[in-house]
């Protein structure tokens, strides 16, 4: 096969794994930067290029998109599903993995647990939303806001209130969360791969510190998931139209809420963490779904629908 990576860096640890576990399977594999790629968006012979050369005959696309690209790094991808491409994740799936308001909602809709999450535009209702979501302590959270950047944890109701005003103030898009203390700083990443999860961790962050996030100095063990655990992460994944995912659970005394799901999940924490090779079962699901069916039956659903 040929396979496209969608990556703005090949010597990142994700991007390089899945180029080798390619290779090694023997199919031919192209790193490339979406924001040098430039398209036609023309109705019956659609193409991209890159750096002067046509982009045709790939088999198939993996989205690597950074967040901080997302709006035409998913255009470019949609440009790859419109060329019958099969793209390991959709770019309507991406896009909306991108909003977590957006995926809340889509997830609420199906009844997958979640923290009880509030939402206003109008600095007005400050009072009365903190009140919806349960009063201080409560998270703020940057609805575009990635590896932990973006997510406040605001422990009483005064400072809730100035922080949820500054986000306001700076036309910054919002969403309002119930802290779920009893998690103590840690969550759990379900890695899922065509409706399984093959890997799982916990990742706890450091003393004094309520996010987990790698990037932000947490450490990732190995964990045994509950059936529900399981279950739910499983739900999501597909709720959100991904054959490919990272959900992220906080284990709740209710049982597990999901937090946030991530369309291109690192590749790092989890295979160190799992010791499995997760590149490897990612391009294994790319043969399958390629080979394994009539051409028109594996491309996507979308077809780059918006
Ligand atoms: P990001 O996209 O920046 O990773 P998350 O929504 O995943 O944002 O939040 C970052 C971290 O903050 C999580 O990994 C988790 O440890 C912690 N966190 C987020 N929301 C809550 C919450 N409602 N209750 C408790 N901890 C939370
Ligand atoms: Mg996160």
């Amino acid at each position: 096969m040929k396979i496209a990576i969608l990556s703005r860096n090949e010597s990142l640890y994700s991007t390089r794994r899945l180029k080798e576990s390619a290779e090694e399977r023997g199919h031919q594999v192209k790193v490339i930067d979406v924001l040098k790629c430039y398209m036609n968006i023309t109705s019956l012979k659609p193409t991209i290029h890159f750096k002067g050369e046509k982009l045709d005959q790939f088999d198939a696309v993996i989205p690597r998109i950074g967040a901080s690209v997302t709006f035409y790094g998913t255009a470019v991808l949609r440009q790859f599903e419109m060329m019958n491409v099969f793209p390991l994740s959709e770019s309507v799936a991406v896009t909306r993995s991108r909003d977590k308001l957006r995926s809340m909602q889509l997830l609420a809709r199906k009844g997958v647990g979640l923290p009880v999450t509030g939402f206003a535009h109008n600095p007005d209702d400050i009072q009365d939303l903190i009140k919806e979501v349960g009063g201080a302590p409560l998270v703020i959270k940057l609805l575009e806001g990635t590896q932990g950047i973006g997510v406040v944890l605001a422990e009483t109701h005064k400072a809730a209130e100035s922080v949820i005003q500054a986000f306001m103030g700076l036309n910054a898009n919002i969403m309002i969360q119930e802290y779920i203390k009893e998690s103590g700083g840690s969550d759990i990443r379900c890695f899922v791969i065509d409706g399984k999860v093959v890997a799982a961790m916990k990742r706890q962050g450091p003393e004094g510190e309520f996010r987990s996030n790698l990037h932000r100095g947490g450490s990732a063990s190995l964990v045994r998931l509950t059936p529900q655990e399981r279950s739910t992460a499983v739900r999501a994944a597909k709720i959100m139209g991904l054959n490919v995912c990272g959900v992220d659970l906080l284990r709740s005394n209710h049982g597990p809420l999901v937090m946030e799901i991530n369309s291109s999940p690192g590749l790092r924490g989890i295979e160190s963490a799992s010791n499995k090779d997760i590149a490897g079962m990612i391009i294994e699901f790319i043969e399958k779904k390629v080979h394994g069916s009539s051409q028109s039956q594996n491309r996507s659903k979308t077809r780059g629908k918006g």
